[in-house]
C-alpha cells in the first residue's frame, strides 16, 4: 500500500522544521506542493524528485499525489507551517478514501504561533484564526465572524490579509472590528516569517485600517488586555495578559 505524508514544513526557516516533518521528507521519493514551498525544501533535500503546481491548481496536486501513493511510492505533500490549518491534510483525507493509500499527517508550526512569537506574547490567552480570503468562504460569512470575535474580545489571527485582487479585505475587516474595539487596540502584523525579508511592526487597529500589506503576511489584533512594551533595548513587544492576579499580568 501507498504512503502519503501531509507534511507542514512551517514558516520557511529550516530550524522551524520540525525533526518529523525532515524525517517524513527523508522517507519519501516524490514530494508535491506549492513551488514557493518546494524552492525552500530543495534547498536541503535536492535529490529528491519534486512535483509542483501554482497557486490555485490544489486539487490537481493533489489527485497527482493520491495517484502517485496508489501506485506503491512513498509520496509527501507538503504545506506552509501546519497542514492542518488552511492546508492540504483535509482535502488529502476526504479523496484518500478513492485511492488505497495510507495517510500520516505531520504537523508543522503555523504562522500565528511563528508570527506570535516575532512579536512577544500576543496569544497569551483565548484567540481565534479568521482569514480574510473570499475564495473559498463567502465574504458575508466572514464579516460575521469578524463581529463575533471582536464580541468576544478574542486575540485576533488575520491569515491571508489582502492580495492584488483583494486589496480592500483588511480595511473593511479593520472598520467591522472598529465597531467593537478601541481604535487605540494593539496590533501587529509580520511579514515573510521565517523567510528573507521577515519584517514586524506593532501598530494602532486605527493605523492597521490603512495599512499595506500582501499575502506573505499575518495579522495580530490584540484583545483589551493587550500591550505595547516598549524598552530601549528591544523591539516594541505585543503582549496580551494572561490574567495573573498580579494586576495586569
Ligand atoms: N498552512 C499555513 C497557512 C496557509 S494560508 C500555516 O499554517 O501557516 C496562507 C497565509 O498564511 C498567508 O496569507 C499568511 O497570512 C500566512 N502565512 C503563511 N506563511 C507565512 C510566513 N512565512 N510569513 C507570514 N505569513 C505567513
Amino acid at each position: 500500500m501507498g504512503k502519503l505524508f501531509v507534511i507542514g514544513i512551517g514558516p520557511g526557516a529550516y530550524e522551524q522544521l520540525t525533526f518529523r516533518a525532515r524525517e517524513a521528507m527523508e522517507a519519501c521519493d516524490l514530494l508535491c506542493g506549492y513551488k514557493v514551498y518546494i524552492d525552500i525544501v530543495k534547498e536541503y533535500l535536492p535529490d529528491k524528485e519534486y512535483f509542483s503546481t501554482p497557486m490555485r491548481k490544489e486539487l490537481e496536486r493533489c489527485r497527482y499525489a493520491c495517484e502517485r501513493a496508489a501506485e506503491g511510492r512513498t509520496v509527501g505533500m507538503l504545506c506552509s507551517g501546519d497542514a492542518g490549518i488552511y492546508g492540504m491534510a483535509g482535502v488529502i483525507l476526504k479523496l484518500a478514501g478513492e485511492y488505497d493509500v495510507k495517510v500520516d499527517i505531520v504537523p508543522g508550526i503555523t504562522a500565528a504561533v511563528s508570527g506570535a512569537a516575532k512579536l512577544g506574547a500576543p496569544l497569551m490567552n483565548d484567540f481565534c484564526v479568521i482569514s480574510l480570503s473570499d475564495l473559498m468562504t463567502p465574504w458575508g460569512v466572514i464579516e460575521k465572524r469578524l463581529r463575533e470575535a471582536a464580541a468576544g474580545d478574542f486575540s485576533i489571527v488575520l491569515y491571508n490579509p489582502m492580495s492584488v485582487n483583494r486589496p480592500e479585505h483588511l480595511k473593511k475587516a479593520c472598520e467591522i472590528l472598529l465597531e467593537e474595539k478601541a481604535p487605540e487596540t494593539v496590533c501587529g502584523y509580520v511579514r515573510n516569517i521565517g523567510r528573507e525579508g521577515e519584517e514586524s511592526r506593532v501598530l494602532t487597529l486605527s493605523e492597521l485600517k490603512d495599512t499595506a500589506l500582501d499575502m506573505f503576511t499575518t495579522v495580530f489584533i490584540g484583545a483589551s488586555n493587550t500591550e505595547r512594551l516598549c524598552s530601549p533595548q528591544e523591539e516594541t513587544k505585543m503582549v496580551t495578559g494572561r490574567g495573573y492576579s498580579e494586576g495586569r499580568l
